[in-house]
């Protein structure tokens, strides 16, 4: 027997011969007894404590384990259900530089909510971004942890403000370099104007660089076309809907030949919609790791605000006036829209719900993203999340189902799960205390006990608080 180990054992022997223990190990925070939602299986397990050390958890077990750690904040949480940190996997900043501190001020409104990430698709605010995502890491700035793609990649003239544009093929090699440089954490392709054969080598120049994409897509591409290349998600259900038509191929002819466009397309994508080419799209979708967000919420109050008056709205007391003032774009277009196009906005909206429970049913992986951000009508930060997620449930998923889409799901697409997205030893201790179980009711995501952010604790009044503090007065 090597000295070392006769020595420890020595050693061993007399600590159990005297009955003294080891100092208690040190933790940051102690949760006990509670109920542990495993995000991937639905089971939970009761009469858990969590030892929370610099931000990751350190031990889950029994009091017989917990006896060896002390901590300073201490938890107590019978009868409580503990999930990760919600992540909003589509969210934006944006609106031009008069509204870059009445976007900083909705970052607390999504801690508030127990939105501990998100995914930030695509805007004109990628240096603040990135500066809020720094002062947030060094605590000077309370917020959820930013993921961003930067600006957006499209076509000349984009629709978005701050987009890159790309039509060439040496344009696509530099603007996907640039992105890289940057350091982004994925990229985003916008449709508004651009061409086939760039929005393929974007992903092709992305994949080849092992960044992931993410995109709506142009209707001059198939979604076969873009699922080959390698692209990582699919943003919104259009393109979904266009890859289960039996006539998706003379729908890209028409767009490619200028015989039709975007809009123009839907009617005969509805109509022409076909079971059996939809089970084999989305198969694909399956099998070669294809994300979809699904963005139901923001389609159910977008499709609706010819009907829905948002004024009396209790969230817009959180929102700054010149984000509210974007808002009027969106509600014009509904006024000023025909009965006739009203009743084709609520027929594709009825669409979209119907095609969610089969994506799912075939096991497509679900991303809950809010789409919420300037522009984006009454989709309020934080909340919308939990709106999301309730809205994928009407539309037959199960709880769980939801919840997955917004934590592990969202953690895969990043490739981050070995340390986000579920409760386990090792991994972020970013997470929710919740009053009530979330798998029987996805509503009670949102009676948020206490949140663990950072190492830091938020009591229910603390969080009430925040949400006072990004209170505006009007
Ligand atoms: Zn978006």
């Amino acid at each position: 027997m090597p000295t070392a180990m006769r020595n420890s054992l020595l050693v061993c022997l007399v600590l159990t011969l005297c009955h003294c223990s080891k100092p208690a190990e040190q933790l940051d925070i102690l949760i006990n007894n509670a109920r542990i939602v495993d995000v991937e299986t639905g089971r939970i397990t009761r009469d858990q404590n969590i030892g929370i050390r610099n931000d990751t958890i350190i031990f889950i077990g029994d009091d017989e384990l917990t006896a060896n750690y002390s901590a300073p904040q201490t938890i107590e949480a019978s009868g409580k259900f503990v999930i990760p940190g919600l992540w909003d996997m589509h969210v934006h900043f944006r609106g031009g530089d008069g509204l870059i501190e009445e976007n900083k001020n909705l970052l607390p409104l999504f801690v508030a909510n127990g939105i501990t990430g998100v995914r930030e698709a695509g805007g004109d605010m990628t240096s603040e971004i990135f500066k809020w995502r720094k002062e947030i890491e060094d605590g000077e700035l309370t917020g959820p942890v930013i993921f961003t793609s930067g600006p957006k990649l499209d076509g000349p003239r984009a629709t978005w403000a701050g987009s890159i544009p790309v039509t060439t093929q040496d344009e696509v090699v530099q603007a996907v370099d640039s992105l890289e440089n940057m350091g982004v954490d994925f990229i985003k392709i916008y449709d508004s104007r651009i061409n086939r054969e760039a929005y393929i080598q974007i992903i092709e120049e992305a994949k080849k660089r092992g960044i992931t994409t993410s995109g709506h897509m142009p209707f001059t591409v198939m979604l076969e076309e873009a699922v080959n290349a390698g692209l990582g998600s699919v943003e919104h259900l259009y393109y979904i809907l266009k890859g289960a038509s039996s006539e998706e191929y003379a729908v890209t002819q028409d767009n490619i030949n200028g015989k039709a466009g975007f809009w123009g397309s839907m009617d005969r994508l509805i109509a022409t919609y076909d079971e059996s080419v939809a089970r084999k799209t989305f198969k694909s979708l399956k099998d070669n790791d294809v994300y979809v967000v699904p963005t139901m919420h923001i389609g159910n109050t977008l499709s609706y605000l010819d009907r829905d008056n948002h004024e009396q709205d209790k969230y817009l007391d959180y929102i700054g006036p010149g984000i509210i003032k974007t808002y009027e774009g969106r509600v014009r277009g509904a006024m000023r829209a025909s009965p006739a196009a009203v009743e084709r906005r609520h027929a594709l909206n009825t669409t979209f719900r119907g095609l969610v429970p089969k994506l799912n049913q075939a096991g497509v992986t679900l991303l809950a993203g809010s789409d919420t951000g300037a522009s984006n009508s009454y989709v309020y930060q934080g909340i919308s999340l939990h709106r999301e997620m309730a809205a994928l449930v009407e539309t037959g998923l199960s709880p769980l189902e939801a919840l997955k889409a917004a934590t592990i799901n969202g953690a895969r697409f990043l490739k981050l799960d070995e340390y986000y997205g579920s409760i386990e030893e090792g991994k972020s201790g970013d997470l929710l205390i919740l009053d009530a179980n979330p798998l029987e009711d996805i509503t009670n995501s949102q009676r948020i006990h206490t949140l663990v952010l950072d190492t830091k604790v938020y009591s229910r009044t603390e969080l009430d608080q925040m949400l006072e503090s990004v209170k505006y007065n009007r």
